[in-house]
């Protein structure tokens, strides 16, 4: 058997002025061809996935373009055009190439391309114009998709995370190929149901070691188990996305058993409607964390959730490092700090050299000020490590040009200054550059979850703070206008069936 592999990944933060041009998947993630294969093999990534499942089912891949780009605004036209130009002319070559028996996607669920809301129907639509409607067509998705119901109908089987941090991508990558493979020997025949629950849901609150998320993932497993369901997938939705399918949404697929589908899919449907309240979250003060960071036994993670770039927000919010400096803290650190005029300031200042820094709080005006003060240059690195931790093991970051800033003197407070806007999920983002966290009171982290996949063990507690910023769990901080109405908790008294829904 002979797949196409693919997939233009982006979480689209409408409220993000940055936009998500060409280059921006070129400095993160973009491959096409055998490069694809090369770079991914042996990584605990989606493409990793697929290469390992292929290997063992004797499936050929055709590898086209796989990439994603951080969050942020939009996807460019210019870079949607290119990215899926390209995806299409592999395509059309791989039918003349030889008989082709599936296409195997990794797509995320919630990208915005400019003037199209819903850039995985899009992609879906495009390909099945090449290919038609007969060929098994099947995508990974990220736990955080906006799925619509087009999606669904446009591929025939839709595969999700169960996990936040994303720790099993590639075992479900696995399952999806094993399924592509079922699938193209016509071995299953997939009923499909699928629900949208009007449930705006928190980041923090989506974190499935802790409930109502992990009974609701416990519920999706146990519901897989049962007799005839192929697969079961509960996404919590992508909530700063302004677009009408933005909530949460749970897809299941039988073996030709439409009502046992239909049965499964109320059933999720009906426990996240009931857990709704548990989907919010109220997280501390930015002086009241920093406060408790100080007082207790350390290291003190505290998550700023708020400015959680892999959320699309502009990664240098000052609110905390105002905070730390104010109460004099010691032997704290921040990562990451997205700026790129800092770090060039640094790098031709040299190590050793004081500087005049205003660090942070230039890209938009809605993650504070920059902080203007006197900071020795640490360390300078080029900002490229190998993640550790247990999400996308082996895979490659690279943070750009990168500084270590200390504020304070021997011991104060360290800044981590990025060219690349990133999120320090990994640890080793850390120790690239010469922290080690487990010796420090106090460690700020911009990420709402991804953080606790490789931070937990190496801390003592972790505090999640709320400044302001453009992935705050604060919900009037935002104006939404084109989410489908009624909403929970926008609209905190309404009612709701799954009943009403149909397939
Ligand atoms: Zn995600």
């Amino acid at each position: 058997m002979r797949f196409l592999v693919g997939g233009i990944n982006h979480e689209t933060n409408t409220f993000s002025p940055i936009p998500a041009e060409m280059q921006r998947f070129r400095d993160m993630h973009y491959d096409r061809g055998q490069d694809l294969i090369d770079r991914a093999r042996g990584t605990r990534t989606v493409i990793g996935g697929f290469i390992d499942a292929a290997e063992q089912l004797g499936v050929e891949l055709v590898p086209s373009v796989h990439c994603f780009a951080m969050p942020s605004g939009s996807v460019t036209r210019d870079a949607w055009d290119q990215l899926i130009g390209e995806t299409l002319e592999d395509l059309r070559v791989a039918l003349e190439t030889g008989p082709l028996d599936g296409l195997l996607l990794g797509l995320h669920g919630a990208m915005v391309i400019e003037g199209i809301d819903d850039g995985e129907a899009e992609y879906l639509r495009l390909v099945r114009e090449v290919v038609g409607p007969d060929m098994p067509v099947v995508t990974e998705l990220d736990l955080h998709a906006n799925t619509s119901r087009e999606t669904t109908e446009l591929a025939d089987l839709l595969v999700g995370y169960d996990t936040y941090p994303h720790i099993d991508m590639y075992d479900r990558a696995v399952e999806l190929t094993e399924l592509l493979v079922r699938l193209a020997k016509k071995e299953i025949q997939p009923a499909v149901a699928f629900r949208h629950i009007p449930i705006l849901a928190n980041l923090t609150a989506q974190f499935t070691g802790r409930a109502p998320m992990s009974d609701w993932v416990a519920l999706c497993h146990e519901i897989e188990s049962r007799p005839g369901v192929i697969t079961a997938t509960i996404a919590a939705g992508f909530p700063y996305a302004d677009i009408p399918d933005t909530c949460m949404n749970v897809y299941v697929a039988t073996d030709d058993d439409q009502a046992l589908a239909d049965q499964c899919a109320d059933e999720l449907a009906r426990f996240a409607w009931e857990h709704r309240e548990g989907f919010q979250a109220t997280p501390a003060g930015v002086d009241e964390g920093v406060r408790y960071a100080m007082d207790s036994p350390g290291p003190v993670l505290l998550a700023d959730v708020a400015d959680n770039p892999g959320a699309g927000t502009s990664c240098d919010g000052t609110e905390i490092l105002r905070s730390l400096i104010a109460h004099n803290a010691r032997s704290a650190v921040i990562g990451l700090m997205f700026d790129p005029e800092t770090v060039r300031q640094a790098v031709d200042a040299g190590v050793g050299a004081t500087i005049d820094a205003h660090i942070g709080g230039k890209v938009d005006d809605l993650h504070g000020e920059p902080v203007e003060i006197s900071a020795y240059v640490r360390t300078i690195t080029d900002g490229f490590f190998i993640n550790g931790g247990p999400m996308g093991t082996n895979s490659e970051s690279n943070m750009g040009t990168t500084v270590v800033l200390e504020i304070g003197g021997r011991g104060g407070i360290e800044v981590i200054c990025t060219t690349f806007r990133r999120a320090a999920n990994d640890a080793n983002s850390l120790r690239s550059v010469g922290i080690d966290p487990t010796q420090r009171q106090i460690v700020v982290i911009k990420s709402s979850v991804h953080y606790r996949a490789d931070f937990t063990p190496l801390v003592r507690e972790i505090v999640e703070v709320d400044a302001s910023g453009l992935s705050s769990p604060n919900w009037s901080r935002f104006d939404f206008q084109r989410l489908r109405r009624p909403i929970y908790p926008l609209d905190r008294g309404m009612e709701w069936n799954v009943e009403d829904q149909t397939s």
